[in-house]
């Protein structure tokens, strides 16, 4: 099975990102053929700073080998390096009923805030739907919020296929299992745009002062309550070992205890949990040279999948003047 998931290189990924889908995705290069890529043209749709975007397509990179990505198991590449593509994009677009995009909700959220949205973020699916019929991918792990355009997906295929004939594998969406939705340090859904994150590889003291301010319960602390749903104990949950976990659960059940003493346990099961990855990030940010090797080489492959891809889909809509045999 060929497993396909991009991610945008938008800014420093946060524990959201990790525990709701790179942990899932990476785990799944090994009992398939993981495609992954970073997200750079989709991200400029928010990131619209050169040096930023490159920094950030580097840094996502990074991160991602750093985190356990085997570039010997799996095909790691930067989507522009794959101009194909955006060719297939266009391919899709003329077929693509403008009503399907305007029910797609990351336009139409943006829409009802009364902000612009550009062609970019509007055609966004379109684009999502050629990374994923490039490849042929089989199965496509998403969250919850990106399951509707899958659909747009599997319907643009299903739409080509049956007026040019069988072009495109028309591709599953499946849930991630064992993803976490994270609370930020606020309490609401840890994301970038909230500006509530811890991210994976920030500076250890930087997060524990972070940590130390994460909004707590407004009951008196000696009020015995239950663990579940309180922030400290669900980001604990991700980080902690199962002894700290239970440990800190019967704390919470007892009442009379201090919030810092948990807030430093959460910072120190931080620091534990991802100190291998930082040392291997470490000696990965030495090594640039073999990380753009690594995105060379999955760009290599990558093109070729989706070279034979895109030949299919121009030979059957015919801007491929001669079919050959
Ligand atoms: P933005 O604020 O721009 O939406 P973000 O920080 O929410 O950015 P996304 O790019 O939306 O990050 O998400 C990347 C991936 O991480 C998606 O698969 C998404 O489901 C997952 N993800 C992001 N935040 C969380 C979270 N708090 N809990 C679980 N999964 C998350
Ligand atoms: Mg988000």
């Amino acid at each position: 099975m060929r497993v396909l998931s991009g991610i945008q290189p938008t800014g420093r990924f946060h524990w959201g990102n990790y525990f709701g889908a790179i942990r899932q995705y990476i785990q799944l290069q090994h009992e398939h053929d993981g495609y992954y890529f970073i997200a750079d043209l989709h991200a400029l749709n928010t990131v619209r700073d050169a040096a930023s975007l490159r920094d950030h397509v580097l840094d996502a990179a990074i991160d991602l080998l750093a985190l356990g990505l085997d570039p010997k198991k799996a095909t790691l590449f930067v989507q522009s390096e794959v101009p194909e593509v955006c060719q297939l994009c266009w391919l899709l677009m003329t077929g693509t009923p403008m009503g399907l995009l305007e029910r797609c909700h990351a336009y139409k959220d943006k829409k009802a805030k009364g902000l612009n949205a550009s062609a970019g973020l509007f055609t966004y699916p379109v684009l999502m739907a050629a990374d994923i019929l490039a490849y042929d991918a089989n199965w496509v792990p998403v969250g919850e919020d990106q399951l509707q355009h899958i659909e747009v997906c599997r319907d643009l295929a299903r739409s080509f296929n049956a007026h040019y004939g069988e072009v495109f594998m028309i591709p599953e969406g499946k849930i991630v299992e064992g993803a976490a939705k994270v609370p930020g340090i606020d309490g609401e859904k840890m994301s970038k745009s909230y500006d509530n994150t811890l991210a994976i590889f920030e500076d250890p003291k930087a997060q524990r002062k972070k940590i130390m301010r994460i909004a707590t319960d407004s009951r008196p602390m000696d009020q015995p309550k239950e663990p579940e749903g309180d922030t400290l104990f669900d980001l604990l949950k991700l980080v902690g070992t199962p002894t700290e976990v239970d440990e800190v659960a019967a704390i919470d059940r007892r009442g009379q205890f201090g919030y810092g003493d948990i807030k430093k346990r959460l910072a120190d099961a931080s620091e534990r949990y991802f100190a291998e990855a930082r040392d291997r990030r470490a000696a990965l940010e030495q090594n640039s040279e073999f990380v753009l090797q690594v995105l060379a080489e999955g760009a290599d492959r990558a093109r070729q999948v989706a070279a034979k891809v895109l030949y299919r889909a121009q030979q059957a809509c015919g801007t491929l003047r001669a079919a050959s045999s």
